[in-house]
């Protein structure tokens, strides 16, 4: 069968590989809108668009156009070496008129991890164009999640993620989540909250040397951590840190960018002004792999003189720029404006949230949270004092196995169930996917 072919052979990504033998796959066979279903035609709601990313919904034919258009004309080509294509360099531009602040040059890459390991290789270079050789430290925060690869990885803030990999490398420095639920002490006020991180971070550029910290890098929102809301002001005084000892600003956009929160970025809702932004997963609904990095004109004219100095930008891979992968972001943002999605990601989002705050009294449930078309329902062992489950993630993995028998797709993260549903959601659609989560939550309880 396909499922014991898919564990004799495939290594599965984010998944206990020793588990995965003893419960084996769910084939997912098509899909269409908000649905997928199995190969035993059982329909499930894509509770989490995916991996946060199926923007306009499964079966868009539109996207299939595009990327047929694309193959048929230009299948394959490359940007390297004074070449360039149509559908990269209108994408870029697109980009450029749509992103906030003064972000005006793209890099593109096939993955969110690769994108930001180039970000990370540019503020390297950037800053050696500068003469600020040892300004090269990255501050991150706890689970934050920035993709896997060694240097990504590095500036994720996920256990699982890093132990048994050696990471992270000694050039990221974790701060503590931006959680008030979780990480707020008795008494705390959300303002006092934000002020003792923004001091946090003062404190560790300042016994790092400002001299050797290089940038701050954070999601607007978290996303795969656990769907983390910033507390309040929290991103107007962290700018205000980071601009007092000349360190760069990177929002990585990757789950919150082209709308999920309900503005096109993550940096709109909470008033950032990057240096950086690094988007992918929506920016083609993930119908083709793409990733981008977002640069100010100041820290591109600075990295140009280098590479003249230098003799080349020594940075890019086969795929950069992709050009059936970019024409599918051309068309998918076009269904994205056409069809208001970000507005309907902050109107229909504003219905996720007041449906899933009826679950707040249930004696499981601790937190509920969220912005726009993204949300996540904590479970605790004790509503009172918050209380972890012991293991963290045993009721939580409960939950992510039994919403399938409810025709049912979520993520678990530890104990916290996230929902990230396609942006063409409708309310009445949301209905059912509170219908079916209630008839999850009522079955383990
Ligand atoms: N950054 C954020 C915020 C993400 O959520 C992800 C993936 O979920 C990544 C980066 C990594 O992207 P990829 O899995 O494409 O490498």
């Amino acid at each position: 069968s396909l499922q014991s072919k898919d564990i004799a052979h495939q290594i599965h990504p984010a998944t206990n590989l020793r588990r995965h033998e003893r419960v084996g796959p769910i084939v997912i066979d098509r899909g269409s809108g908000i649905y997928v279903y199995d190969d035993e035609g059982r329909e499930y709601i894509e509770g989490l668009a995916g991996l946060w990313s199926v923007g306009v919904g499964f079966g868009e034919k539109r996207l299939v156009e595009a990327a047929t258009r694309q193959m048929a004309k230009l299948p394959y080509y490359h940007i390297f070496a004074h070449k360039t294509h149509e559908p990269s360099t209108l994408l870029a531009e697109k980009l450029v008129s749509m992103a906030p602040a003064n972000l005006k040059h793209v890099f593109f890459t096939s993955s969110g991890g690769e994108a930001n390991d180039s970000a990370i290789k540019f503020v390297w270079y950037y800053n050696n164009a500068l003469g600020r050789t040892d300004k090269k430290k990255f501050i991150a925060r706890q689970g934050a999640y920035h993709g896997i690869t060694i240097a990504a990885g590095s500036l994720t803030g996920l256990q699982a993620n890093q132990r048994g990999f050696d990471l992270p490398l000694p050039f990221a420095k974790h701060l503590t989540c931006p959680h008030y639920y979780r990480f707020g002490l008795p008494g705390e006020s959300e303002e006092a909250f934000t002020e003792r991180l923004a001091k946090e971070l003062e404190d560790l550029i300042l016994s790092e040397g400002p001299d050797t910290v290089a940038a701050f890098i954070g999601e607007p929102l978290m996303g795969a951590g656990g769907v983390i809301v910033p507390p309040v002001n929290y991103w107007q005084r962290i700018q205000e840190v980071c601009r007092k000892y000349d360190v760069l600003v990177i929002a990585d956009e990757v789950i919150n960018g082209f709308g999920r929160l309900g503005t096109l970025f993550g940096c709109d809702t909470f008033g950032i002004r990057p240096d950086i932004l690094v988007c992918s997963k929506q920016i083609t609904s993930s119908y083709q792999p793409l990733a981008a990095v977002l640069i100010s004109d100041e820290m591109y004219q600075a990295m140009a003189d280098q590479s003249d100095r230098l003799g080349t930008f020594g940075h890019g891979y086969t795929a950069s720029a992709h050009p059936v992968a970019t024409a599918v972001a051309l068309e998918n943002l076009a269904i994205i404006e056409e069809r208001n999605l970000v507005a309907n990601a902050a109107e229909v989002g504003a219905h996720l949230h007041a449906g899933l705050s009826r679950f707040a009294d249930h004696p499981l449930v601790g937190e509920v949270r969220g912005r726009g078309l993204i949300a996540a329902v904590e479970l605790v062992a004790d509503k009172a004092t918050k209380a972890r489950f012991d293991p963290v993630g045993k009721v939580g993995l409960k939950f992510f196995d039994r919403a399938h028998q409810h025709g049912l797709i979520i993520r678990n993260v530890g104990d916290s169930i996230a929902i990230c549903p396609p942006m063409i959601i409708t309310a009445a659609q949301v209905d059912e996917l509170l219908k079916r989560f209630k008839a999850t939550l009522d079955d383990i309880t």
